[in-house]
């Protein structure tokens, strides 16, 4: 991984921000820049030093981990340790009248806010960073690449799993805890997000988490599921059907097919994220289904389950190569059914290539 590089490319950017430093406390921001993968860190970031904090829990993990930045093993909180290497290292800062302290606003507490200002002195002037290695984290490189592709072949073989156990009158809990044993045993450090497996009028929750709930004689059952491999997550969705469908249930899942192959053909390097998401709901606004498409058509997925960017209406982002996404339309029709159906995808210069191998056929069990 080349975490040295990626710390270069932020520190060369810190001034064009008008920012003299940059304090990160977001976890997988952290594991991005450096490496670690504990639960206590605080990122310390100047024009030419990097400075890792923790505490004595992870001083092996540290040094076995982290790269290209010195370690420094506090003996409070990680936040406290980087108050006190910035009072007392102050000198390296070089001579100015204020340093502009970024903080990461979308990750720092309230509470942590008031107690760094308080441990600082008054130079230190905090002020909210914009999320800059959330945009860097936007495009994966080939080890990340590698990494999510091992991460979604293992993802899509608990459908295979779920497959298996899906009948009439098992508990959804059963089928997700079928599908969770079998990561753990595949490697999997943990599911990447609680097991959706929504049966009958569950269907109708875009994230019915599995319940106690017997999955009836006839319906839809929607699984929604990933794993994290290696740091990085997966996602995928794929809606099966327990006993005849109707006619209305099975053109509802070919219209969800359609929109989300709509979505699919318009990926491409360049494309605004919102493009992406209007060609589904155009594929669903001829079916007269738009009004139950509730929620957006994608988001990022790498070493968290929802990260930048986000496919939607009001969204301006435009995909790059190497960006990792969702295409994830679906039909939601209260206390009926539901049916989504989700993939994950690499942009290219010219396409995308879809990584979730599963078919997307209707099932019928
Ligand atoms: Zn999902
Ligand atoms: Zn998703």
């Amino acid at each position: 991984m080349d975490h040295v590089g990626r710390q270069q490319r932020l520190q060369e950017g810190l001034s064009g921000q008008r920012l003299d430093l940059l304090l990160i406390t977001h976890l997988p921001n952290i594991r991005y820049l450096c490496g670690f993968s504990g639960s206590a860190a605080v990122l310390l970031l100047t024009e030419s030093q990097c400075v890792f904090l923790t505490d004595g829990r992870y001083s092996a993990q540290a040094h076995a981990e982290v790269q290209g930045a010195r370690i420094v093993i506090g003996r409070k909180s990680p936040l406290a340790a980087a108050a006190e290497y910035l009072r007392s290292n102050r000198r390296g800062l070089g001579r100015k009248a204020q340093f502009r302290t970024g903080i990461e606003g979308e990750h720092l507490t309230v509470a942590h806010r008031r107690q760094l200002a308080e441990m600082l002195p008054s130079k230190f002037r905090l002020q909210e960073a914009p999320p800059l290695v959330e945009q860097a984290r936007m495009v994966k490189d080939a080890d990340e690449l590698n990494l999510i592709r091992a991460a979604v072949v293992l993802g899509a073989s608990l459908f295979d799993v779920a497959l298996e156990v899906i009948r009439p009158g098992v508990r959804e809990t059963d089928v997700a805890a079928e599908m969770e044993y079998a990561a753990r045993k595949a490697g999997a450090s943990e599911m990447s997000f609680q097991t959706i497996v929504a049966s009958g009028e569950r269907s109708a929750l875009p994230h019915g988490r599995a319940s106690e709930a017997a999955i009836p004689a006839r319906g839809f059952v929607v699984c929604d599921f990933g794993v994290i491999l290696g740091g990085y997550c997966s996602d995928m969705t794929r809606t099966v059907h327990v006993g005849r469908p109707t006619r209305e249930a099975r053109q509802a899942y070919q219209a969800v097919r359609d929109a989300q192959q709509a979505a699919l053909a318009t990926v491409r390097s360049g494309v605004g994220v919102s493009e992406v998401d209007q060609a589904a709901r155009k594929l669903l606004q001829e079916q007269g289904l738009s009004k139950y498409f509730t929620h957006s058509t994608g988001h990022g997925v790498g070493l968290e389950i929802h990260e930048a960017p986000r496919l939607a209406a009001q969204q301006s982002e435009l995909l790059r190569p190497g960006m990792v996404i969702t295409i994830e339309p679906g039909v939601y029709i209260p206390r009926k059914w539901g049916v989504r159906i989700e993939d994950m995808v690499v942009v290219t210069e010219a396409g995308c290539e879809v990584l979730t191998p599963s078919s997307k056929e209707l099932i019928v069990v």
